[in-house]
């Protein structure tokens, strides 16, 4: 028997064992050819914007708001944001857009901060993006500590770092009084980490059908530009039986552990793709009374994880049919029907990419090009996945500064000269929703989603 729902809370202790599971972010190696035929017109864009007397000047802008930008991103790390306990932090974020000229932003129902910065008309809207929340739970020491040059704190650089950097963007459009062609969504989103599932962004794409692209900001090594969203699906498994003497109830009741087993040596075997690499582990058991008891309960956390949803779907369906086929195995041993199991969906990633040769990419190329590196495209799990699955443009970018020890405690950030990495971004994202009197927006205007 399988039931399959999403709850609301999971055990501490799971939620620790999901953490470590993986890395989330940024980070890689490469997933695909970086292009290096660019498209006329994205190379005509950047070539205007990096000309202009203007950009020039806003340029200047973010880095004379580096200091500022500091103050920022230690307030708002100051702000422990757990995930499902976003609300302080996306209150204090929220307080800043509206304090620097974005005064019609707001937090929607799902606890995203969204603000819309209004371009001239007809051209795209992109969404520009920082997480709020960290993985670090309530209580945790979030004070910022200064040494050796580098800022330490949990969360300073996954994804604060993002979100004081979307700040100093809007301060040094508004104060620079610069036009964009498109619309900028600036949002700081809930729900990023391992558990939250995505809720923020779920929420966005749900809620908003006209968004034609994203921006996602991240802690990233300058020149990565993640392409490929990876798709996860997680299960908790429980097995039940009646349970029994090891001695008097043998022959009697099957047994929910070696039910269990079966499944997991089913599972083990299962065949997945190298490409696109699909991957599946039992990530942790439990169950069981004593030596001497024939167990009543056993339970298994597994991971599946692919970069094609196609076939991550057909890997989920090979592990559910081991569970059932593993239960049945055990009733029929003892001649019983009395085991069972039930699956539930604890996570649940959509998955996607967006091509290399797409004008997102390209104009991330073009900028990095200009700022002196050379592109990785990468891939990883991130707000970026929801976009991808639904084939809107999408790339994370990174935020400038060194950065390190994400979802540890020892998490830490060096922001000397971090302001070229925000440079860099800016002009990103200039070029895909141009500039008024400059260039013209690269991004194309989708036809709206319906629902
Ligand atoms: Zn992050």
């Amino acid at each position: 028997m399988s039931s399959r729902s999403i709850p609301l809370r999971i055990a501490p202790i799971l939620f620790a064992a999901l953490c470590a599971a993986g890395a989330v972010h940024a980070q890689g190696s490469a997933v695909a050819p970086t292009p290096t035929q660019l498209k006329p017109a994205v190379d005509q864009a950047y070539t205007q914007l990096l000309a202009a007397p203007n950009i020039k000047q806003l340029l200047d802008a973010v880095q004379a708001d580096h200091d500022r930008s500091i103050d920022d991103l230690k307030l708002l790390t100051e702000i422990e944001a757990p995930p499902f306990k976003e609300q302080k932090r996306a209150e204090a974020f929220l307080a800043r857009l509206k304090a620097l000229g974005l005064t019609d932003a707001r937090i929607d129902s799902e606890g995203n901060v969204i603000g819309l910065r209004k371009g001239s008309g007809n051209g795209p809207k992109l969404m520009i993006s920082a997480h709020l929340d960290t993985v670090f739970p309530a209580g945790t020491d979030v004070k910022v500590k200064e040494r050796d040059g580098k800022l330490y704190a949990p969360g300073i650089s996954d994804d604060t770092r993002g979100l004081a950097v979307l700040l100093s963007w809007l301060k040094v459009l508004n104060d620079n009084k610069i036009q964009t062609v498109g619309d900028l969504l600036f949002v700081g989103n809930v729900g990023e980490e391992e558990l939250g599932n995505l809720r923020g962004m779920k929420a966005i794409f749900r809620d908003h059908l006209d968004i034609d692209g994203m921006v996602g900001v991240e802690p990233a090594p300058e020149g990565n530009v993640l392409v490929l969203g990876t798709a996860s699906h997680r299960y908790e498994v429980t097995f039940k039986g009646p349970g029994g003497h090891s001695y008097a109830a043998f022959g009697q009741v099957p047994s929910a552990i070696h039910g269990m087993g079966r499944a997991i040596a089913r599972i083990a075997d299962i065949k997945t793709p190298s490409f696109p690499k699909t991957t599946f582990t039992v990530g942790t058991v439990g169950g069981g009374t004593s030596v001497n008891t024939i167990a009543p309960d056993a339970r298994m956390a597994v991971d599946i994880r692919s970069d094609d949803m196609g076939a991550l779907l057909d890997t989920e369906k090979k592990v559910l049919a081991a569970i059932d086929e593993a239960v049945a195995e055990e009733n029929k041993r003892w001649n019983v029907t009395t085991l069972s199991a039930s699956t539930r969906l604890i996570g649940d990633r959509p998955g996607g990419r967006t091509p290399a040769d797409s004008v997102i990419v390209e104009a991330a190329v073009r900028s990095n090009a200009a700022f002196g590196h050379k592109t990785l495209l990468s891939g990883a799990s991130t707000d970026a996945n929801v976009p991808m699955s639904l084939g809107i443009p999408a790339i994370i970018v990174g935020g400038g500064g060194k950065t390190g020890g994400f979802h540890a405690l020892s998490e830490w950030i060096d922001v000397t000269e971090g302001w070229r990495g925000a440079q860099n971004g800016l002009v990103t994202v200039l070029g895909l929703v141009g500039v008024q009197g400059v260039s013209e927006p690269l991004l194309a205007k989708r036809p709206p989603r319906v629902k």
